[in-house]
């Protein structure tokens, strides 16, 4: 859309003046893993305040629940070529609306009847490829064309590149494309030839630079880096450090190439989903005024839910996380006799690897009554632990923005984080002259530093609560809603639709 259509369109009260289509892996509450299902649920809906017209296109996984798949209209179907020889596929679009926003997902067993969603990186790039020129076609199909297509991680990085290829000459090859990094670690890496088969992209864009990174393999997220007209990252800081070695998983240089069309925007949480005053799954709902009598009730609950003794005088650390290397848990599994103190309680909910799995185990097994893990994906025990913890672990390696800590704070649970990427961003440190700050921050990976912010949190809250407290008030008068991030999203989808 030219800037006068767009300029023209923004006057007039009943037409939204930007379309945008989201083209994503997963979205709560039909599909989450993490925190990239959040930002596609959340994000869409505030870019609605902010006059653009959203649909979301997202695989139809058959690991959906049941009730969401029964909201589910069908809207056509048609035969698409994929692959080097040309192999046609189905894909069905059936759709959903939301409070306003328009889902569309897209129907094809062969791709997506298993998985929950991702399997192993053979199958997945596959999948990823059809989803991707699938979106597209999807949108020609529907006679829906959008200003901006919003593309979200390697999952759906070949969509910048179809768009300048595949569907250059067709109407959708009007739109601009950003494409966003929620998570640099993970790049749709495989061996040329099986991307080449599989994506049936020329064989120029298999050259350095674009999807090449070694004589044997091609990286989705580099090429998809290179053709999109805007690259987006999840906080500022990440924006920066993605282009040093130590974070740039190997496409720093890549990255510090095309940092001129490189900025980053902060995540936000959906804060009527995350309302302390409003949560159903809270034992005891509060807000800034009730806190103090109500959160300790939500802490007793805890307590009990977890198999924890309840005592109101012992300090609860929560760990919402997934069990990785990237979420620090190695510098946690380091210090854990050392913050066992007697006075102290840890809950635990997670799933992921193995090694970080059983240490949780075994801790809830050697101090029975204290610590509780709870390996496995709830989110009613996750928003328990949010509400009914005291503070609350971050201390990733790495974290392009993080949700976790932004939850947290909203639920009046102070924050224990390093500070890197978002969590750098979003946390400010306490500081005892001019009581100001919204956690604990420590700055090196080092387990000696970690465990130097978890005793200063101790010292505060087990001497001097009033400043705690305090402290408990201002997290959860932050402001971590989408408002302020959305809107700079629409700016930039103003400034590329109006290129
Ligand atoms: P990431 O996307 O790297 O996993 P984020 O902090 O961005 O981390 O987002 C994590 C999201 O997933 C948060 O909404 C968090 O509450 C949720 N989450 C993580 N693990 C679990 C779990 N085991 N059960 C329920 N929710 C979880």
């Amino acid at each position: 859309m030219s800037q006068n259509t767009a300029a023209a369109l923004c006057n007039d009260p009943v037409t939204p003046c930007r379309k945008v289509a989201f083209v994503g892996s997963e979205c709560y509450p039909f599909v989450k893993t993490g925190g990239l299902g959040d930002v596609m649920y959340a994000l869409p809906r505030a870019l609605l305040k902010e006059d653009c017209e959203v649909r979301v296109i997202l695989p139809l996984y058959n690991c959906m629940a049941d009730k969401y798949k029964k909201m589910l209209e069908y809207k056509g179907s048609f035969m698409m070529d994929l692959t080097l020889e040309g192999r046609t596929f189905y894909v069905g679009i059936m759709e959903a609306e939301m409070d306003g926003v328009t889902y569309d997902f897209i129907d094809n067993k062969e791709f997506f009847d298993w998985g929950n969603p991702y399997t192993g990186l053979w199958e997945d790039i596959p999948k990823y490829c059809f989803f991707s020129k699938a979106s597209l076609a999807v949108l020609n199909y529907l006679g829906w064309i959008p200003d901006i297509i919003h593309c979200h991680d390697w999952q759906a990085a070949l969509v910048p590149m179809y768009l300048r290829t595949h569907f250059a000459i067709t109407p959708v090859g009007e739109a601009k494309s950003v494409l966003t990094i929620h998570n640099l670690r993970f790049q749709g890496i495989c061996s040329i030839p099986h991307l080449k088969y599989w994506s049936g992209l020329p064989d120029h864009l298999f050259h350095y630079p674009w999807l090449k990174i070694n004589d044997d393999e091609a990286n989705m997220f580099k090429g998809g880096l290179a053709f999109a007209d805007w690259i987006t990252t999840v906080s500022a800081t990440y924006a920066q450090e993605i282009q040093t070695s130590d974070f740039g998983e190997g496409l720093d240089n890549h990255l510090r190439y095309h940092s001129p069309k490189l900025s980053g925007i902060v995540n936000g949480i959906d804060v009527d989903i995350w309302n302390s005053a409003t949560d159903k799954l809270l034992e005891a709902p509060y807000d800034e005024s009730d806190f103090l009598e109500k959160k300790i009730l939500n802490k007793r609950a805890l307590q009990q839910k977890m198999g924890l003794e309840q005592d109101d005088g012992k300090m609860v650390l929560g760990l919402v996380s997934r069990l990785t290397d990237q979420k620090g848990l190695d510098l946690i599994d380091t210090i854990f006799t050392r913050i066992m103190d007697g006075n102290t309680q840890v809950v635990v909910l997670g799933t992921g690897d193995s090694r970080y799995e059983n240490a949780f185990r075994y801790y809830e097994s050697k101090y029975k009554g204290l610590v509780s893990a709870k390996i496995t994906y709830n989110e009613s025990i996750a928003h328990a632990i949010y509400a009914g913890a005291d503070a609350f672990l971050v201390p990733s390696l790495f974290e392009p923005c993080g949700l976790t800590q932004l939850i947290a704070m909203r639920y009046g649970t102070i924050p224990i984080v390093r500070e890197t990427g978002g969590l750098k961003d979003t946390v400010l440190p306490y500081n005892p002259e001019e009581n100001t700050g919204n956690g604990f921050t420590f700055c090196l990976y080092r387990p000696d530093d970690l465990l130097d912010a978890v005793n200063r949190a101790k010292t505060v809250f087990f001497t001097d609560r009033w400043r705690w407290d305090e402290m408990v008030r201002r997290d959860m008068q932050k402001d971590v809603s989408w408002e302020k991030s959305a809107a700079q999203y629409a700016d930039l989808y103003d400034r590329l639709s109006g290129e």
